[in-house]
């Protein structure tokens, strides 16, 4: 089974020091609005030396996806597989403090800019991707419609028709991260080809394009450091040349069903973070809280939830790893994308929930940290698919590719 080693381990090590004094003593201003969370997210790109990484990479390179080949692990190469490990300690530390920030950072680099860099060009690649990834520009990843949620593909309404030199779109989007305050929009539409069919592509489009307003942020229960909000398209218009992949387009529905692979498989890490860092205060707080004379870790019902929720910790951290080893090395299934998906974020709202428990009153206030992320941690068994669609696909494979 993959496991850190050293230099994973320092990495964590500084990405965690940097979180706690970064971006804690300021997360409540960015909840209230009166920072935006972008602001310290590109200082932390800049510091983390993340900027630096990406101007290295190689674009002709395939990013790791999960969806290859399977090959051994080189035993004298400790920095294998480097990126996908960097990129889930960050934002498994993020989720330790805000995985409101952690998901606008993913969303806007992985799931926009991953998208960009996994099936554009390579004008593509360089003129919209890098810059979502050095977060130089902001992404928005655009499927979910007010009538397509679950049935994302087949109920989406928003289209796309070829006219001369360019495509117009026209539709809307909701509920997408953000939304208010993105520069680039991957969005998914129905090509209508005439005679050909209809078929979902995907577009790059600008919060400059004619045609393109998004609506006020929602307000939400929780992952208030993430703004979201509606996207309208009224005869929107966009080059031709905006169309992900350009002559390279797929016919099939894979590429749509491979971007919410990519979003489920970014769960272990926000919802580990949530967990670790809600299992450490309620042990912390166990300790130095004493009622009837003794420290209430003292007390067996209260040991019986703490060591339910290490249960569910060293569960979730055995998810986390098996999904960076499985991106890296290869022979991630949907079938273990979903399930990992169903239990992380599960057992996130559930550990969250128990530390509140513990603290009883104080859990309940700002100042003590477990309920803003027992509110976050609600949203990660909603985004990229409900439960019920994660059994649903699983009942699928089950019935059909699985082998014991
Ligand atoms: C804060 C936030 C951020 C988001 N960010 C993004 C984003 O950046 N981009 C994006 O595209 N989307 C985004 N989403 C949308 C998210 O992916 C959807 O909300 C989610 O997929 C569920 O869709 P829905 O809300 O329309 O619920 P619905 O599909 O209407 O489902 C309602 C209920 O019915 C159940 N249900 C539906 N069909 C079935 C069935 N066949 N069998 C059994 N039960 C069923 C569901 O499980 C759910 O419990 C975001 C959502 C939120 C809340």
């Amino acid at each position: 089974m993959f496991r850190f080693n050293d230099t994973h381990l320092m990495i964590q090590d500084m990405f965690r020091q940097y979180m706690m004094k970064e971006i804690e003593p300021i997360i409540d201003k960015i909840e209230d609005g009166e920072i935006p969370a972008f602001d310290p997210l590109r200082r932390m790109v800049d510091t983390l030396g993340i900027r630096s990484q990406v101007e290295s990479m190689d674009l002709d390179r395939p990013i790791m996806s999960g969806a290859r080949e399977k090959r051994e692990p080189d035993p004298n190469n400790p920095l294998e597989g480097m990126e996908v490990v960097a990129g889930n300690i960050l934002v498994k530390e993020l989720s330790r403090v805000s995985p409101g920030m952690a998901m606008s950072f993913g969303v806007s680099t992985g799931l926009a800019g991953g998208t960009i860099l996994g099936k554009g060009t390579l004008e593509q690649k360089e003129t919209f991707g890098l810059p979502l990834l050095k977060l130089d520009k902001i992404g928005a990843w655009c499927l979910t419609e007010p009538g397509a949620g679950s049935d994302a593909l087949g109920s989406m309404r928003t289209s796309a028709v070829e006219d001369g030199d360019s495509f117009v779109l026209n539709g809307s989007k909701t509920f997408i991260t953000n939304g208010p305050v993105a520069d680039i929009f991957v969005v998914y539409a129905r090509l209508d080809r005439g005679s050909a069919g209809k078929e979902i592509q995907n577009f790059i489009v600008l919060r400059e394009d004619p045609g393109l307003s998004t609506g006020n942020p929602f307000d939400k229960m929780g992952m208030k450091a993430s703004p979201t909000s509606e996207i309208f398209f009224d005869d929107c218009r966009i080059p031709r040349d905006r169309l992900i992949g350009g002559a390279r387009e797929r016919k099939s529905r894979d590429h749509v069903k491979e971007g919410l692979a990519t979003e489920r498989s970014g769960l272990p890490a926000m919802a580990l973070g949530v967990i670790e860092r809600c299992f450490e205060i309620a042990v912390r707080y166990a300790k130095e809280r004493s009622q009837f004379g003794r420290p209430i870790i003292e007390f067996q019902l209260i040991q019986n939830r703490l060591a339910r929720m290490y249960i569910a910790q060293e569960n979730v951290r055995n998810s986390f790893f098996r999904t960076m080893e499985q991106t890296i090395y290869g022979g991630l299934t949907r079938l273990e994308v979903c399930a990992g998906k169903i239990y992380c974020s599960e057992m996130a709202t559930w550990v969250a929930n128990e530390a509140i428990s513990i603290l009883g009153g104080y859990g309940y206030m700002r100042e003590y940290v477990v309920e803003r992320l027992a509110r976050d941690a609600r949203l990660l068994e909603i985004g990229a698919g409900t439960a019920e669609m994660q059994i649903l696909t699983m009942g699928e494979d089950l019935a059909t590719t699985w082998k014991p």
